[in-house]
């Protein structure tokens, strides 16, 4: 028996200052939290994605913060791919890179300069939402709140009609290649309608926790039961 007082998940929550070995603060489930706009991101919708200097006619201020080596983009799909069940819902539809005349991207990913974002310093990937999916609550709050994270974020210039996966220059320039797959199935954990694991939870239980030493390198079982039970399905 288990109470809500004292109950730890057996690999969640570990315990702090604040707690103790049998009275901690650690949350009482490491399932990835699932945002408040998360809801219309649960309708199957395709995905497809491309490099901000590979969008014509160009991306605004595409390749300013430099661009990908080939070697790097190609970490970023079997990342995305990874999340590609979901049962008879198949979702996501699809996830697919952009093909020249093929139907438009709706997903951009570029370096950025997360130093510079107010909100997110020290962050290694930051994720952008079209104002379609904050209009689902409240169509008043849409184009505001997209506007107002994309300027608060400090890429104020980033469209608001589409997703975007924003990687930190820093680790983009280095030739770290394990975290840069990491932050591609992260950042696609929140495009798809996840926010992330509760603090106090460590790095092995969900791909939605902070990157660092132990963070999985694929959706555990609880990201997966957390995107199950966004879609409403077993
Ligand atoms: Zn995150």
């Amino acid at each position: 028996m288990v109470t809500a007082e004292n109950y730890i998940e057996p690999d969640g929550g570990f315990p702090t200052l604040q707690g103790g070995p049998t009275r901690t603060n650690s949350p009482h489930t490491c399932d990835p939290t699932i945002d408040w706009f998360s809801k219309p991101l649960s309708a199957p919708r395709d995905y497809v994605f491309a490099f901000d200097d590979e969008v014509v006619p160009a991306f605004p201020s595409a390749g300013l913060q430099g661009v990908f080596t080939p070697a790097q983009k190609d970490l970023f799909w079997p990342g995305f791919v990874l999340w590609k069940f979901g049962g008879d819902k198949g979702f996501p539809n699809l996830i697919a890179p952009w093909v020249i005349g093929g139907p438009a991207p709706n997903l951009i990913v570029r370096k950025a300069d997360l130093l510079f974002s107010a909100l997110f310093s020290a962050s290694l990937g930051l994720t952008e939402f079209p104002e379609s999916v904050y209009s689902a609550d409240n169509s008043n709050w849409g184009p505001s709140w997209a506007v107002r994270n994309r300027r608060d974020e400090g890429f104020p210039d980033f469209p608001v009609g589409l997703f975007g996966i924003l990687v930190d220059r820093g680790l983009s320039d280095s030739n770290e290649v394990t975290l840069l797959k990491q932050t591609a199935v992260h950042e696609f954990g929140h495009v798809i309608g996840l926010g992330d694991a509760p603090k106090g939870c460590r790095l092995p239980t969900s791909v939605m926790t902070p990157l660092g030493s132990g963070h999985p390198s694929e959706p555990t079982a609880r990201d997966k039961r957390a995107l199950r039970n966004l879609l409403g399905i077993k």
